[in-house]
């Protein structure tokens, strides 16, 4: 019932290269589903930095701080001059420790059937904090390389906590913790240990296990049916997160969410794709199920729910689909049809 409830207030960022095009569709699809957020656009990436010499303007960042949630757009960072990538600056900013990958079957006849699960990764220790360096001891044939990993008793705990608190919001029913305490004994052996313990205090609402990654790996590809919720560290998430979306039909069906204490961004996977932008062949798709993880985060279950039958139902036959799964149907008119299944079964 559009209109008796308040608008949650939303930061949007359009974005770079097929940004716009995307984030128009999930506007007007957001119309159709009864307004439940109100968006505040605000620029970042390329186009920001060609308007105001600044990749992540300032008033973008406040706006963010003030809604606490986003919603973003494919953003390019320029090659070359030293420019540090936005999304790296956002998730530092805002202490974005738990990255998000759900991959869910929604076209059939892919290569898997019926998945359905998600990634938790931890976003902000292990071996991406940053201290690599070349050790200095000779010449250029026998260089050495080195970097350094962290992790944390409080930083594990933190994303073991969101992952079983995870599981439980979405009913879930098993978390698979992933690790490699076998040979990182003190690295990945605190995390599991760590996990582990706060895993005993969902016992009797989630299932955990745990899995080597290597043997995780195979198991993805030999039965991904027998998992749910994946928690892993920093590096070992990183490659789960596309592994998974590999199981499901690739970058256009993508979806993730970027967690902190204090905000929440909410993004497709894909990047710009700058080759096939203002041609109408970009997939909305990704973007438009990130905003439903989002109405989900903030307990719009319905608006999420509605949201995804609509896409499934649409894209259950080639006349609902675009080009990059198959179709013919453009961007837009996609977004018509979305919006047709949604106006339909009010
Ligand atoms: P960036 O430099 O921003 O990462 P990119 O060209 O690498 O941009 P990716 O998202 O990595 O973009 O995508 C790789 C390719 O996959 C694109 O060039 C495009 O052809 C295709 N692709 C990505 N996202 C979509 C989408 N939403 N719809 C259709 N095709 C897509
Ligand atoms: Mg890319």
């Amino acid at each position: 019932n559009p209109g008796t409830q308040q608008q949650i207030p939303v930061t949007l960022i359009p974005g770079d290269g097929i940004g716009p095009e995307i984030v128009d569709v999930v506007e007007r699809v957001f119309d159709a589903l009864g307004n439940p957020f109100a968006w505040d656009k605000q620029q970042a990436g390329l186009n920001a930095f060609e308007k105001s010499g600044d990749l992540l303007p300032e008033t973008t960042l406040s706006s963010i701080r003030q809604t606490g949630l986003a919603l973003k757009g494919p953003l390019t960072t320029p090659i070359g001059g030293g420019f540090r990538s936005v999304n790296v600056r956002l998730r530092e900013t805002f202490q974005l420790y738990a990255n998000v990958r759900p991959a869910r079957t929604i076209v059939p006849g892919g290569r898997y059937e019926k998945i359905d699960l998600v990634m938790v990764r931890e976003n902000l220790e292990g071996l991406y904090v940053g201290h690599e360096h070349y050790v200095p001891i000779g010449d250029d044939a026998h260089a050495v390389a080195m970097a350094t990993g962290i992790n944390t008793r409080a930083g594990s705990r933190r994303i073991a906590k969101f992952a079983f608190d995870y599981a439980v919001r979405n009913n879930r029913k098993k978390v698979t913790i992933v690790h490699k305490a076998n040979v990182l004994k003190a690295l990945t052996g605190l995390f599991l240990e760590t996990a582990k313990q706060v895993g005993l205090n969902y016992a009797d609402q989630i299932e955990f296990n745990d899995r080597i990654v290597d043997a995780c790996a195979m198991q993805l590809v030999l039965n991904p049916w027998q998992f749910d919720v994946l928690v892993s560290t920093n590096l070992f998430g990183d490659i789960l997160s596309d592994q998974i979306a590999g199981l499901v039909g690739g970058l256009g069906m993508a979806p993730g969410a970027n967690i902190g204490e204090g905000a929440a961004i909410f993004e497709a996977v894909h990047g710009s794709a700058p080759d096939i932008a203002g041609q109408g062949l970009a997939n909305p798709t990704a973007l438009l199920l990130a905003a439903a993880l989002m109405a989900e985060h903030k307990g719009l279950h319905k608006v999420a729910r509605d949201l995804r039958d609509a896409i499934d139902a649409t894209v259950a036959t080639v006349d609902g689909r675009t080009a990059d799964i198959g179709g013919k149907v453009s961007t837009s008119k996609y977004g018509d049809l979305l919006i047709e299944r949604i106006r339909d079964k009010k």
